[in-house]
């Protein structure tokens, strides 16, 4: 029933304690052992009930327990960057929050965020990309960007969040989300483990779900 319970990795685990999280949220609760069970999941959250742990806990920790080696860091001049992890989320502002609390969590485990959002010049974010990147986390139009640009390949991804995905689909990124999701459809199969998260659940939303997740959890709390 506290975080000092569950093994994370332990620079995840200081981290947390850094952050002073003792006790988990009740999405957290549920949502952190299914994840790191590798189950897929799809999670009925509000903002405020501490949803951006959920998915980057089980992140981070699978990542720095994934190898057993140092995260590999793009030779300099290369062009294309393998994230490990993808976060989608519908806004700059919520891009740039969950970036925020991800570099917080992720302090000393080598693991590296990245944050990519329209609406800014790209330059900088492709500067960011150049330096290696483990966790990238994105509104939906910009990847495609860099997707077309051939700055980012999604074919190492192994963790996928999808954050507020009702307001992802309200704001017209459904053919983008998708276009996103077929550049990870490669070989194993099932190699994906991915995360849904919503406040609600329309049919379009349950159609992502079952589009996007394989014999997923379904969450409500
Ligand atoms: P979120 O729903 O992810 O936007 O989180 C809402 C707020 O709750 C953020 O300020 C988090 O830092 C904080 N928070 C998340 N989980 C916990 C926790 N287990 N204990 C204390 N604060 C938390």
């Amino acid at each position: 029933n506290t975080f000092a319970e569950i093994d994370l990795g332990d620079a995840l685990n200081q981290n947390i304690r850094r952050c002073k999280y003792v006790k988990p949220t009740p999405v957290q609760r549920h949502a952190i052992p299914i994840s790191l069970g590798g189950r897929d999941l799809m999670a009925c959250a509000q903002t405020g009930s501490g949803k951006t742990a959920a998915f980057c806990f089980p992140i981070i920790s699978g990542i720095m327990r994934g190898q057993g080696q140092a995260p590999q860091r793009p030779p300099r001049g290369a062009r294309t960057v393998y994230p490990l992890a993808l976060v989608l989320s519908p806004t700059r502002e919520l891009s740039v929050q969950i970036l925020e609390e991800a570099r917080k969590f992720s302090y000393q485990t080598g693991v590296r965020v990245v944050v990519a959002y329209g609406g800014a010049p790209i330059n900088q974010q492709l500067r960011e990309l150049e330096r290696g990147v483990d966790i990238l986390v994105a509104t939906p139009g910009r990847l495609v960007d860099l997707l077309e640009r051939a700055r980012v390949s999604l074919q190492m991804i192994k963790y996928l969040a999808l954050d507020e995905a009702d307001r992802m689909l309200d704001m017209g990124f459904e053919p983008q989300i998708r276009k996103i999701v077929e550049q990870m459809d490669m070989p194993p199969p099932g190699a994906r483990q991915t995360m849904l998260f919503s406040a609600t659940f329309p049919r379009e939303i349950q159609r992502l779900a079952s589009d996007f997740l394989s014999n997923y959890v379904f969450l409500a709390v």
